[in-house]
């Protein structure tokens, strides 16, 4: 029995950034790679759900990405994840959710997992879709934003809570195999301690091409992506200037400052 867990690498903004030449996103230089919050949430899911098993359970982590998401999977070996699986070709680069999506869905259908876990958004770009579409691609049933889930591995059907608007719950079944996203609190995930981070650096990760998955180029990157970043951009900031002196002198600013306002619109 399997169960696949979606990894991301993150980017997170260091305190200064620039955006790269083409305008289209920040430049690599600038960027704190991370595994994704929700990710971490999942694939301690999924460790719970091994260690609780009467019968093997292998837990498998997979990310789409260049050579640093290794970094991450590292990570996932270190918690606990028995295999790690990384997707990567330069065709890949800019690739819409879509088509991480359809990826992700190629790796499912070579591992067979009874589940397929992903986060519920990535906190860099933030498309809360590349899981419900590979649910799509797939063609099975799917449930976004799991609160809490029982599973008994080998099982037909998983039972899971989600939580809706104004605290109600609702609780549901699925068929397996399906694609759940993990929302943040659903666990407390594990630290992974010193030594097994040691051990994962020695652990092999499995690189896949768009070949060995039976993908063509033209169906990844922006030529199999629906959508595309036009441009990336700090939007400009509004000013603030405090207004000194005695009544008079502050209500004959403000009548300069509206003066100048209006002046500027006409
Ligand atoms: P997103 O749709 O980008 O907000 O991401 C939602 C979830 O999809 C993430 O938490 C991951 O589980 C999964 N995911 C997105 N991009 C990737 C990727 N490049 N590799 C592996 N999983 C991904």
């Amino acid at each position: 029995m399997k169960l696949l867990v979606a990894v991301k690498q993150v980017a997170a903004l260091d305190e200064d950034f620039e955006i790269r030449a083409d305008g289209r996103d920040v430049e690599a230089d600038f960027l704190i790679r991370d595994v994704n919050e929700w990710d971490d949430y999942s694939l301690e899911e999924a460790l719970k759900i091994k260690e609780a098993a009467a019968s093997p359970v292998e837990v498998v982590a997979v990310s789409v990405g260049p050579e640093d998401a290794d970094e991450a999977l590292r990570k996932c070996l270190a918690k606990g994840a028995d295999r790690a699986i990384r997707v990567w070709d330069e065709a890949i680069e800019g690739s819409d959710s879509i088509a991480i999506a359809r990826v992700l869905a190629a790796v499912a259908r070579k591992e067979s997992p009874q589940m397929l876990f992903a986060g519920v958004q990535s906190s860099d770009h933030a498309f809360a879709s590349t899981g419900v579409a590979t649910a799509a691609f797939l063609d099975w049933p799917h449930a976004a934003v799991v609160a809490n889930l029982t599973y008994t591995p080998g099982g037909d059907t998983a039972v899971f809570r989600r939580e809706l608007e104004g605290g109600v719950l609702h609780e549901m079944q699925i068929e397996c195999p399906a694609v759940l996203t993990i929302q943040l609190g659903i666990n407390t995930p594990r630290y992974a301690s010193l030594r097994s981070i040691k051990q994962a650096a020695a652990k092999p990760i499995e690189v896949l091409s768009l070949q060995d998955l039976g993908i063509a180029a033209p169906d990844v990157g922006e030529s199999g992506s629906l959508s595309r970043v036009r441009r990336m951009y700090i939007p400009d900031k509004g000013r603030a200037e405090m207004i000194e002196g005695d009544v008079e002198e502050q209500a004959a600013r403000l009548a300069q400052i509206i003066k100048d306002a209006i002046g500027g619109a006409a």
